[in-house]
């Protein structure tokens, strides 16, 4: 947090604008309650069947406050596990998915469910979300957008990217202002709409997401050690 702080102030914002998702994705259960007992508050997950595995472990020990984050694609045979059990989903990355999540809540009658859109903005092709690379076809985006912010079972929070693997976080920057200016984007064209947050930068390069505007820094091995997994 002193370093999201200091990178922060020389970005002329104040820290409380910026949440911190600590990662926690195969890492396990006592790594998490130390993350826990050390501050963390949100905490990111990609794989529902790991997560409440976890939980169960980690039970009772921690307070109610705690959210859980899902980060990474959801394939939609897994949305019965993700609702009551994780607040916020920072990857909706298709129309057809949002049909899905939507139409499972109004069924059963639980609250919205907050969402990120995902947008891929450097182009990349194994990339996830909405292509968003090409600024001069972004009112191609709008269709899905409307259909989604009309969704009363979504409560749309704000985009989220995931860019390229670099080693200097500096390299990503132009795709953090790219994200931002696309919030801007929507924003102007539907003043009416709540879209305040911007989930991006990880480790490599959470202190050019802080420049660029970042609300959720979404970090994992700059806090939690190495992984066992290639993602
Ligand atoms: C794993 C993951 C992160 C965290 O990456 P680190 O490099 O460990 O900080 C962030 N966002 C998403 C979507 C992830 O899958």
């Amino acid at each position: 947090m002193e370093k999201i702080s200091n990178c922060a102030s020389k970005a002329n914002r104040t820290v409380n604008q910026i949440k911190l998702v600590v990662v926690t994705k195969n890492q396990p259960a006592e790594k998490i309650i130390e993350v826990i007992e050390a501050g963390a508050l949100y905490l990111g997950e990609n794989y529902p069947e790991e997560t409440i595995e976890k939980w169960k472990q980690i039970g009772n020990c921690c307070d109610e406050s705690i959210q859980i984050h899902l980060i990474g694609h959801l394939q939609s045979r897994k949305i019965p596990m993700i609702l009551n059990r994780f607040d916020v989903f920072h990857a909706l990355d298709s129309v057809r998915l949002a049909e899905k999540i939507n139409a499972r809540i109004i069924q059963e009658e639980i609250k919205p469910l907050k969402i990120f859109l995902q947008f891929n903005v450097s182009g990349e092709n194994e990339k996830f979300g909405w292509l968003a690379e090409d600024e001069n076809k972004w009112p191609n985006l709008t269709a899905d957008f409307e259909r989604i912010i009309a969704m009363k079972g979504l409560q749309l929070e704000g985009l989220m990217t995931m860019p390229p693997f670099v080693n200097a976080s500096e390299e990503n920057r132009k795709y953090f202002d790219r994200l931002r200016r696309l919030r801007e984007f929507f924003v102007l064209r539907y003043p009416e709409i709540h879209l305040p947050e911007l989930s991006m930068g990880t480790s490599q390069d959470y202190q050019s997401a802080i420049t660029e505007g970042a609300t959720f820094l979404r970090i994992g091995t700059l806090i939690m050690g190495s992984r066992n997994s290639l993602d």
